[in-house]
């Protein structure tokens, strides 16, 4: 049951070959025998699971199901849960239980999707490990002695340990494509504006955008049916009409023109993981793809620019979390000076410390221009050189990162060699532009993922590309068998 795809998974429930109930226990057994190692998990909430699934059942038997009715999916921890508490992998909300439902939750339930539970992250999104989680880290079900990736590091794992079908993660400089490029699964990040940020805890609101992760694409696809759309709550929302993004996948990619940047193919690329990501590429050639070399000619800049920008918006974001409104207050403060700073010194870790001080120096009066200001120059550039290359190929290819999962403890006390980690993923954010990432081929065992980018609501496209690939391959469909206990299927 759990090895199934969410689109096996719908057609069987509507076909009646098993519950939503079956399914939803299936999954939870799972979680309760196997997320002691993997802690892709912060909370479980069982009984409102069942509760759903049996919902769902009635739904399916009256004949009113969506394709994602009766299907459990697990979130982000970043998403607002009513009743549910949200933590943002901190422990400055590690008690805060929303009021509300963030719309993509909203959304998932309206569909009769089934909430498994709050994933493990990177605390507020800020990290490329998940090592950063007040939780612990969640880890890699291909080799637990290694990350697997963040922010959404729970999510992927959880998906790739088949602790759930699917899952949705946000990103914004690399965090859903990041994490699936080293669990071995497929990961959307949508176009600015696709989907909606309400309820979704702001990290940099120029930037994050949430997005489905799950084996395949069809599968994304069918949870973005599920996710895109606009809110008339979410102000930077986008009008542009979604789309049915399953629909048309299976046609040829006749004609299609892929650019490959120089840039991405470069020193720091690993070796091994450049040759399967040349090899994947050789695949998408041989269906009528042509290969077209191209420049990013400001992409180096797009680390120094984030590394600016994000910090600048996270500081003001964060401010909020002073132990007045919500969240960690610090015990028996003196006065107001000592319980805004007990409480963020206590509250935070030290990743979002230095986010918050870096991104309040740039903003600073007199640092203002020299920084910011020049970032949001740069990011304009770096915008500029893929709408140069997108008048010439119709999506653009790389590696989704430097090579397959690293240790845990390998990188948590180098934040250069961290922020590295998002060297091809970063650029993708500050243009706005939607972003997949798939299963690729393996390095020593683990997986290693390719990179599509697309022009700004080609997200069909991107999935349509790599669903064309996965009919062709078998790398989605590999399970680790770390995590494959009998006990458990
Ligand atoms: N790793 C990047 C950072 O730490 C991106 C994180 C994300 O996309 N949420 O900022």
């Amino acid at each position: 049951m759990y090895d199934k795809s969410v689109a096996e998974l719908s057609q069987g429930l509507r076909e009646g070959q098993f519950s939503s109930l079956e399914v939803t226990r299936s999954f939870l057994d799972r979680i309760a025998a196997l997320d002691g190692n993997l802690n892709s998990f912060i909370s479980v909430d069982e009984g409102a699971a069942l509760r759903a699934a049996e919902d769902a059942d009635r739904r399916l038997a009256a004949g009113d199901a969506t394709a994602l009715t009766g299907i459990p999916v697990a979130h982000k921890d970043i998403f607002c849960t009513e009743g549910l508490r949200t933590s943002c992998g901190s422990r400055m909300l590690d008690n805060f239980i929303p009021p509300y439902d963030a719309t993509v939750i909203h959304r998932f339930k309206r569909a009769g999707a089934v909430m498994l539970g709050k994933t493990n992250m990177d605390e507020f999104a800020m990290g490329s490990s998940n090592e950063t989680s007040y939780y612990g880290p969640a880890r890699n079900p291909w080799d637990t002695q290694r990350v697997p990736g963040g922010s959404s590091g729970g999510s992927a794992a959880a998906v790739a340990g088949r602790l759930t079908p699917a899952a949705t993660g946000t990103d914004t400089g690399g965090s859903i494509r990041q994490p699936a490029a080293l669990c071995g699964i497929t990961g959307l990040k949508p176009t600015y504006g696709r989907v909606s940020r309400l309820g979704m805890i702001a990290f940099a609101s120029s930037l994050d955008q949430g997005g489905p992760m799950a084996r395949s694409a069809l599968d994304c696809a069918l949870l973005l049916n599920t996710m895109a759309g606009h809110d008339p709550q979410d102000s930077t929302s986008s009008t542009v009409p979604a789309e049915d993004y399953s629909e048309g996948l299976d046609r040829p990619l006749d004609g299609l023109r892929i650019g490959l940047p120089s840039q991405y193919f470069n020193e720091g690329l690993d070796t091994a993981t450049g040759e399967r990501v040349r090899a994947a590429l050789t695949e998408l050639q041989s269906q009528g793809a042509t290969l077209v070399e191209v420049s990013l000619p400001n992409s180096a800049l797009s680390i120094p620019a984030y590394y600016i920008i994000a910090p600048a918006e996270a500081s003001t974001n964060l401010s909020r979390f002073d132990g007045v409104r919500y969240g960690y207050r610090c015990q028996d403060p003196v006065d107001l000076q000592d319980l805004y700073s007990r409480t963020r010194a206590e509250g935070f870790g030290e990743e979002v410390k230095r986010r918050i001080l870096v991104g309040t120096y740039a903003l600073s009066a007199g640092y203002y221009d020299a920084y910011y200001k020049k970032a949001q120059q740069v990011r304009r550039l770096i915008k500029q050189d893929f709408m140069d290359c997108f008048e010439a190929v119709d999506v653009i290819a790389g590696p989704t990162t430097i090579g397959p999962a690293f240790a845990l403890g390998a990188k948590i006390d180098n934040p250069i060699a961290m922020y590295l980690e998002d060297v091809y993923t970063l650029a993708v954010n500050l243009a706005g532009l939607p972003a997949l990432s798939l299963p690729a081929g393996f390095v020593g065992g683990l997986p290693v993922g390719l990179q599509l980018i697309g022009r700004h609501f080609d997200e069909s496209r991107l999935l349509h590309v790599a669903h064309r690939f996965q009919q062709a391959t078998d790398w989605h469909l590999r399970a680790p068998d770390t995590i494959g206990s009998e006990a458990a299927r």
